[in-house]
């Protein structure tokens, strides 16, 4: 039985001492919380403890627990590959998704984006190590996707993503995350307003969070192993 209270009051110190640990105010960091293969329940109480962020990564299942938690005020992110025949539903049910990786699925995306609704945060998800397993375009890529994101009024970019290769030390995980950070700062620098990097997960949080993380993703130590 994973105590989810207990988990989440320690998540939230480990990110207040890596923010003040750094000079950083522990407030510009946002948790999101990955729900992914835990019950609605899980996600009620993790709710019920103030906890409103919450990111999943496989559709169906994620549409089967927003239905169960209709009634309570989730901001949802979608976190998973995006395959082109699920934008609809995503730009439908979503306020985030943080996996763009091309044109299409952003067009897509914007054009399905219901009138009335805001449009949908995106982050461009960056294969920092071109791992053949991972979506996310590489560096280079970023700044034309970025334009074209620009122009589509149903969404509106917020920064970047990425999950690096594990790595052995604190100084090695801090490598990939700080390319992260600077293509993002080169994106500001050419007037492109976004104001996030999504980067850090259970096992890279810290070394995340002294490059710059702006919204760390957290499954595991919250939630338990995952089986
Ligand atoms: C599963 C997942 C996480 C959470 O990983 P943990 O190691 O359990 O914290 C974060 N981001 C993405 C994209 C994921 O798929």
């Amino acid at each position: 039985m994973q105590n989810i209270e207990k988990n989440l009051n320690r998540i939230r110190e480990q990110i207040v001492q890596a923010a003040t640990t750094c000079g950083r105010d522990p407030d510009s960091i946002l948790l999101l919380a990955v729900s992914k293969k835990k019950p609605a329940s899980d996600i009620r109480q993790a709710w019920q403890l103030g906890q409103k962020h919450f990111g999943e990564n496989y559709l169906q299942e994620a549409l089967e627990k927003m239905q169960a938690l209709g009634d309570l005020d989730i901001c949802w992110h979608f976190i998973g590959a995006i395959q082109s025949n699920k934008t609809h539903s995503i730009a439908e049910s979503f306020d985030w998704a943080h996996c763009i990786d091309r044109v299409k699925v952003a067009r897509r995306l914007s054009q399905q984006r219901p009138a009335g609704m805001d449009p949908l945060n995106v982050c461009i998800q960056v294969n920092i190590d071109h791992e053949d397993s991972k979506a996310g375009i590489d560096l280079e890529a970023v700044p034309a996707l970025a334009a074209a994101i620009q122009e589509l009024p149903g969404i509106r970019l917020r920064g970047l993503m990425t999950i690096p290769a594990p790595r052995e030390t604190f100084a090695e995980q801090r490598v990939a995350f700080a390319q992260l950070a600077a293509a993002l700062a080169d994106l500001q620098r050419q007037g492109i307003d976004c104001d996030t990097l999504s980067m850090g997960m259970t096992q890279d949080m810290e070394a995340a969070i002294a490059e710059g993380s702006t919204l760390v993703r957290i499954g595991t130590a919250i939630f338990g192993e995952r089986t």
